[in-house]
């Protein structure tokens, strides 16, 4: 008989879609699909999402990648997932919706956040757990949950995150892998179980939670009306996967000692591989399980590409509205304007915390500013300023991350910024590095693929990775823009330090203002 292909299936259950791709076991796309579905924030702070609607789409997702592949059901040899992070759902005892999914966007917890981080002890859980004392995560939302809306914490039987949910819908059973986890600050990363003072803090037991399983967890048995309509079959096996950051560091082949990865999309992160979880005695990263060899250290930022599209919509209106008229891409036509300045931008720079800031300052009333403005700066200077503080913004984190894992010599970058080579030399010459930028696959569904190969035994080690991977662009830094770079740092660096208290001063003077309008 002839041997047939093999193919395996990678799903992102992500913040605004759910994409599912359908690979070769060689890496190759054959098919891909998105399906995208809305935040809801209709209350200052709040970031929820309909779990039904995702749920419908992550059916959509596979059963039309599968679809349109063409692929015989028996040829498919996994399903593997990937998943934001943070999320929170209340359920019942018969699993029934009691809540949407509060996603890491959610700020409501954030007064919550505070106390737990100066009162009640979050330095020590972030240290077994690995997840930052901040408003994202489920410790400090289950936290709000139980004060803020008593009787619904009552209620709930279960606090489970959106992978969970979509598995139990598939398989009956509440399983939560270590990496999803290991993102909610009540993960104890040493015992692999959840953290007895997390729990005691929030007046939950383990029976509250989902339960505990590697990412190599997997499961079958999909019911024969189900599988028909996914285009699988029943016996095909389904790996339960890791979180989406930590499969896009796979996905981007930057596992290996050394390797960082950066990625700004619309939120921005940079991530390190170790071998064992490492937490940071100021807090300032955090630590998530890809498996149990393997562990994510690294830190987060809210402003990433947002930045580029607040300086789209806001700041370069009239120069985007133009842009479209003529049938170009607002970015590239505002990159163009940004070319003509130098780099520096001729003394101005600006902080991008629009939207507080996670890592390193982990500061949700840090504020965004223009410093230096001057009168010879005009609206090119303000849109490279922007581009450049995103990249400041990154590099800041890296101390932090070096300080647990060593010297980081290769960078990946990836993300939707990676679309401009302007923004690209900007981070090779800030971080005085080679950039590397992988060749775009979804990386978090390769990653969630190449997962579940190694969950299977069909690898031996994630390390297949590497040759599914190549690459598109290189940056190498240039020595002029590196040194005016190096004199800017220590500036920007200083800021953010020196402005504390007028930050928290403002955040509070814009809450009880918006308040009242
Ligand atoms: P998400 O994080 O939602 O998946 P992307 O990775 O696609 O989003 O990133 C979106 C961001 O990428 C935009 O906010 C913008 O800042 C940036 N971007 C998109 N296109 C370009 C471009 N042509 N040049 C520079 N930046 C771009």
């Amino acid at each position: 008989m002839q041997h047939q292909p093999e193919y395996m299936l990678g799903v992102d259950i992500g913040t605004t879609s759910t994409k599912a791709v359908l690979f070769t076991t060689q890496g190759q796309v054959v098919a891909q699909h998105a399906v995208e579905y809305p935040l809801l924030c209709t209350t200052p702070g709040m970031a929820e999402q309909d779990p039904l609607q995702i749920y419908e789409a992550v059916l959509s997702a596979i059963s039309n990648a599968v679809g349109d592949s063409h692929v015989e059901s028996a040829q498919i040899a996994l399903v593997s997932f990937s998943a934001a992070m943070h999320s929170v759902i209340a359920v019942g005892p018969d699993g029934e919706l009691l809540s949407n999914s509060i996603t890491w966007g959610d700020n409501r917890a954030g007064a919550w956040a505070n106390r737990i981080r100066d009162e009640l002890g979050g330095h020590e859980i972030y240290l077994r757990t690995g997840t930052p004392i901040h408003p994202m995560s489920p410790l400090c939302k289950i936290m709000w949950l139980r004060h803020d809306q008593p009787q619904l914490f009552a209620r709930t039987a279960r606090f489970v995150g959106m992978k969970e949910y979509v598995l139990y819908r598939l398989f009956g059973e509440w399983l939560v892998d270590h990496s999803i986890a290991s993102a909610t600050g009540m993960f104890n990363l040493q015992q692999l179980d959840w953290d007895h003072g997390a729990l005691e803090l929030l007046g939950i037991g383990p029976q509250h939670l989902s339960k505990l399983v590697p990412t190599t967890h997997h499961l079958s048995g999909l019911a024969p009306a189900m599988a028909q309509q996914l285009g699988l079959s029943p016996a095909t096996p389904f790996v339960i996967g890791a979180n989406d950051g930590v499969l896009s560091n796979l996905g981007v082949n930057a596992i290996g000692p050394g390797q960082v990865a950066v990625t700004i999309g619309t939120s921005g992160a940079m991530r390190s591989v170790i071998d064992k979880p490492l937490t940071d005695p100021s807090g300032r990263t955090f630590c998530y399980a890809l498996t149990a060899k393997h562990w994510v250290v690294g830190g987060p930022t809210n402003n990433g590409g947002s930045i580029f599209h607040w300086v789209r919509n806001e700041l370069a209106t009239a120069e985007s509205a133009a842009a479209k008229a003529a049938g170009l891409d607002p970015y590239d036509a505002l990159t163009k304007i940004a070319e003509g300045v130098s780099a520096g931008a001729e003394g101005l720079l600006f902080h991008p915390y629009l939207a507080g800031e996670r890592a390193p300052l982990w500061n949700a009333d840090a504020r965004g500013s223009y410093f230096g403005l001057a009168t010879h700066h005009g609206k090119p200077h303000m849109i490279r300023a922007a581009l450049e503080g995103v990249i400041f913004s990154l590099y800041s984190i890296l101390p932090a991350v070096e300080g647990l894992i060593g010297p980081t010599t290769h960078m990946m970058a990836t993300g939707g910024f990676a679309r401009s080579a302007l923004w690209r030399q900007m981070m090779a010459d800030i971080f005085e590095r080679e950039v590397v930028v992988p060749q775009s696959v979804e990386s978090s569904c390769l990653g969630a693929a190449v997962l579940g190969l190694y969950a299977l035994g069909k690898v031996d080690s994630l390390d297949v990775i590497g040759a599914m991977v190549g690459s598109t662009h290189r940056h190498v830094p240039i020595a002029e823009n590196v040194a005016l770079y190096r004199r800017l740092w220590p500036i920007y660096a200083a800021i953010p330090k020196l402005l504390e208290q007028q930050y928290r001063q403002l955040s509070q003077f814009q809450r009880e203002t918006a308040a009242r309008d």
